[in-house]
């Protein structure tokens, strides 16, 4: 292939560039990946990793409450925000420095620098001011925060700064109520800082199952996370060091720190698409096809960019696909259908499949078994807090169609519930399984009574 300097090119060294790039490589494939951030991408560097490490540090206050009830005294505990992050940011070097070797190991260049595309073979590298060519070229540049540009958001802070604060602000605002606000509610909240979770809709978390949601709700607020609902900020003011937040409704909320996480916008601007004629959906999305194919033949895009499912793992499925189809001569798509996934609040959501009422959408009557009870450790910590989890099962095939938990460990637990529901698992199946004792997952395959349909329920 001495027609182009690379077989690939690949403009991201995140999750799904990192992934495609390695595999491209492995299939004999010539490859280079551009990265003007940190390789690693969002998930390893300012996502997933650094977040889980806090959440982590945000329980460590509920453990210690509750050691007296198991006979423990801790005396003298105190946080430090600064020895959190000065630990974090080593850990988070220490991956970024594998990823690095992982990719030089595999034979991929790598190149520290932006990159534009300038036509359908040929990528321009700004700082190095230089043009390469390539055969195929992958976008996998991501997304970014959204802000509402309301006046003073730049005031604001969104999670990109949220894991490089210099202090722990004493009270924060977090406006949003998806993925990213509720677990950093929880996060803030766990360290110690006076919480406001600020949502412009009804109820936190939508698209989830609504259990999850109200029961999530409760469980912050009991916590002592205040959730203000059908609200946004109309303006930021900023007064010596605090921030005065006028909402909707006229009311001011007095901070420290607001923080935006409303969603994440498609990392699709500035490389040059409209040149080469790469589709762009309205909302920034590149549109791709099954096999992460772009609308120009040689080029392909994987990962929050075509915004489909914006989750690593589904990321660095998209790249393997995307790697697999084109340099293996195997064409492969990613089934988005099933996606186990786990929210990272306080307490922890694990769910897989459709909630009840897309089920009861799809299929009118579902049955319902549903278990909401308090995990043993709390009958001596004393805590109040409910587990819940719900299976949603098809009332003529018998298959399980969603698991929906909430409660310690539930991300550790849908994982493995994943594999039965991708299986096609019915419910019947699950009760044949045998429960693991004393465990909170048990209930998984104990729950023996549906809930009362709701028809039922109105003719009662
Ligand atoms: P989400 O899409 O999850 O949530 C965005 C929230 O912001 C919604 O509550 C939305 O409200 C609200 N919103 C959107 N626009 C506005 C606006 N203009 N003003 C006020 N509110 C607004 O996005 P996140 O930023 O929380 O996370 C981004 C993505 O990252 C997630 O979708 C997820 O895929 C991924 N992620 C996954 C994690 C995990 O796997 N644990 C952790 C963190 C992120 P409404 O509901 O009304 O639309």
């Amino acid at each position: 292939m001495a027609d182009y300097d690379y077989d690939l090119f690949t403009i991201g060294a995140g999750s799904g560039g990192v992934r495609a790039s390695r595999m491209a490589a492995s299939h004999g494939a010539k490859v280079a990946v551009a990265e003007e951030y940190r390789v690693g991408g969002t998930c390893v560097i300012r996502g997933c990793v650094p977040k889980k490490l806090f959440v982590y540090a945000s329980h460590v206050h509920e453990e210690i409450e509750d050691a007296a009830g198991f006979g423990w005294t801790v005396e003298g505990a105190r946080f430090d925000w600064k020895t959190l992050i000065a630990n974090k940011d080593q850990e988070i070097d220490r991956l970024n420095g594998i990823y690095i070797r992982n990719l030089a190991g595999s034979g991929v260049e790598i190149i520290e620098d932006r990159a534009i595309i300038k036509d359908k073979h040929t990528i321009h590298l700004v700082n190095q001011n230089r043009d390469v060519t390539a055969k195929y070229i992958l976008i996998a540049t991501g997304a970014t925060p959204n802000v509402h540009e309301v006046p003073g958001h730049e005031h604001a802070i969104t999670s990109n700064e949220a894991f490089h604060l210099e202090e722990l602000p004493k009270r924060i605002v977090v406006a949003g109520g998806g993925y990213i606000s509720v677990e950093f509610a929880g996060i803030f909240n766990g360290l110690g800082v006076e919480t406001t979770l600020l949502y412009r809709g009804e109820e936190i978390l939508r698209g989830f199952d609504d259990d999850l949601r109200t029961t999530l709700h409760t469980e912050m607020e009991k916590k002592g996370v205040r959730i203000i609902t059908g609200k946004v900020f109309d303006r930021i003011d900023k007064s010596g060091d605090e921030l005065h937040a006028t909402l909707s409704d006229g009311s001011v909320l007095e901070t420290d720190a607001i923080m935006f996480a409303i969603g994440r916008n498609p990392n699709s601007q500035g490389l040059g698409l409209e040149t080469v004629g790469v589709e762009v959906l309205p909302n920034g999305a590149i549109a791709v096809d099954a096999y992460s194919k772009t609308s120009i033949d040689n080029i392909y895009a994987v990962g929050d960019v075509t915004n489909r499912a914006n989750l690593t793992p589904v990321a660095i499925r998209e790249g393997a696909a995307f790697a697999e189809t084109v340099f293996n001569n195997n064409p492969v798509a990613v089934d988005h259908s099933i996606i186990p996934t786990a929210v990272f609040s306080s307490p922890e959501i694990g769910t897989v499949g459709i909630s009840e009422a897309e089920a009861r959408k799809a299929f009118g009557r579902v049955d319902i078994y549903k278990s909401t009870f308090r995990a043993m450790k709390h009958t001596l910590s004393g805590r109040d807090e409910k587990t819940m989890m719900k299976i949603i099962v098809h009332p003529q095939t018998d298959r399980v169609l969603g698991v929906h938990m909430i409660g310690p460990a539930s991300g550790e637990i849908i994982q493995a519930v994943g594999i039965a529901v991708q299986m096609g698992a019915t419910k019947a199946q699950f009760d044949a399984t045998v429960a693991v004792h004393p465990t909170a997952a048990e209930e998984l395959v104990t729950m023996k009574t549906p809930e009362p349909q709701p028809d039922a329920i109105a003719a009662d």
